[in-house]
């Protein structure tokens, strides 16, 4: 006779905890889940990382992806950057200028 039922073969079994914020899938996040991110990023990077190349201290106002989502990048942390308003339209101006050369 055996000593406990099959069912309960192996005991209670869990996965290790993970958090949410890591191993997501690639594409962007939006909603509640992409506001909570670039508060963290903002909340990492209080100052545009591209004036600080220069020594200007300027405060964050855009989380950028580094490498341009529509050009495969990831919507990962390490993907992302505090910029500026004005660091981040010269950073765009210059992507789309690259795409329209590779068209
Ligand atoms: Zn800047």
């Amino acid at each position: 006779m055996p000593s406990q039922p099959p069912s309960l073969r192996g005991g209670p079994q869990r996965k290790a905890w993970t958090s949410p914020n890591r191993l997501k899938p690639t594409p962007r996040k939006r909603g509640r889940a992409g506001q909570r991110d670039r508060a963290q990023v903002i909340a990492e990077e209080p100052l545009c990382r591209e004036c600080l190349k220069h020594g200007r201290p300027t405060a964050t106002a855009i989380v950028d992806h580094i490498k341009p989502l529509a050009w495969g990048g990831s919507d990962e942390r390490s993907n992302k950057q505090g910029l500026c308003v004005p660091c981040h339209d010269a950073k765009s101006k210059a992507e789309r200028e690259i795409d329209r050369q590779n068209r």
